[in-house]
């Protein structure tokens, strides 16, 4: 375990009005793939690394055949600008059932390599009625993980994730304002799966949360805890002997943590790939006594259970 020194709030930051509040990344889900079959060779979760990244892929599939969907009006835009709140929230907006076409197609990608195990999962999910799956998204969504169907969560969260990342990526950042509450997406009130520092362009330097339903990125400062915005007590924490690129970001105030990926280490860094290929990085955490503050939704951890 390796701790580094830490640079200030806002010592780096150009002034404020200069910094794009929101990033979204191009192509997320087939870039995603690509670096999930990049860390999975040699690594001890190969088989597991390589089927998420075919789950991504089957994302990225359905993405590109995403039909059109109700969005918010352009009046309802800016007021929620207006007034700091989300217009995609997860709890409130009116989930539009086609989310499940999503799911189908996802399935019946995944189902031709899938072991006997994850076969038998996907077809109990394919034999779900739409009712019971709208209970199983809003589970996923509103973080109540205690009792769910941990092994077929996944393809839930999966599909979910195409049906708001197409309402976000088509909306484009200048439809989103800041949140009130900083540690939630602003775009869909979800939490993020990790933060990220990224380089070049204006973003240079900057760190953003990543949302873990709708892929959008937005701004925090650095060296302040995400989830209570504590500027004391925050230490990094990486796994001895790795570039340093994920690092977990631990506040002592709340108890918590988030990983911090840095772009200017490893350029390919993805903030839910580089996330399940450290899981190292959660156990060490969870030996501390910190819990995470935000969940992978491929991966929900029995500690996120117990929040
Ligand atoms: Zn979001
Ligand atoms: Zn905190």
């Amino acid at each position: 375990m390796t701790t580094t020194p830490v640079i200030q709030p806002g010592q780096i930051e150009p002034p404020a009005g200069e910094i794009p509040f929101i990033y979204q990344p191009d192509s997320v889900f087939r870039d995603r793939a690509m670096r999930l079959r990049q860390l999975a060779a040699g690594h001890v979760m190969k088989d597991f690394l390589l089927f998420m990244a075919q789950l991504t892929e089957a994302q990225h599939a359905a993405l590109t055949v995403f039909p059109r969907v109700p969005l918010p009006s352009a009046a309802e835009l800016t007021l929620c600008r207006e007034h700091g709140m989300p217009p995609l929230s997860v709890q409130s907006w009116p989930r539009d059932p086609v989310w499940q076409e999503a799911l189908r197609q996802i399935i019946a990608h995944v189902m031709q390599t899938a072991t006997v195990e994850t076969r038998k999962i996907l077809l109990h999910l394919q034999q779900m009625d739409s009712a019971a799956l709208e209970t199983f998204a809003t589970d996923i969504l509103t973080g109540q993980f205690d009792g769910m169907d941990l092994g077929a969560a996944p393809f839930v969260a999966a599909a979910l994730q195409v049906y708001w990342t197409y309402m976000a990526s088509t909306l484009g950042a200048q439809a989103f304002a800041a949140n009130d509450i900083s540690n939630l997406c602003p775009v869909c009130a979800s939490p993020p799966v990790s933060s990220i520092v990224r380089i070049g362009g204006r973003e240079n330097g900057l760190r953003y949360l990543c949302c873990s339903v709708c892929n959008t990125q937005w701004h925090m400062v650095r060296v302040k805890c995400s989830n209570c915005e504590s500027t004391k007590g925050i230490s990094y924490y990486a796994i001895e002997g790795t570039s340093g690129a994920v690092k977990a970001e631990t506040c002592d105030e709340c108890g918590t943590y988030l990983k911090i990926m840095h772009m200017d280490k490893d350029p390919q860094v993805d903030p839910v790939a580089d996330d399940l290929a450290t899981l190292a990085l959660d156990l060490m955490m969870d030996e501390n006594g910190k819990n995470r503050s935000g969940p992978n939704l491929f991966l929900i951890s029995p500690s996120e259970l117990a929040v």
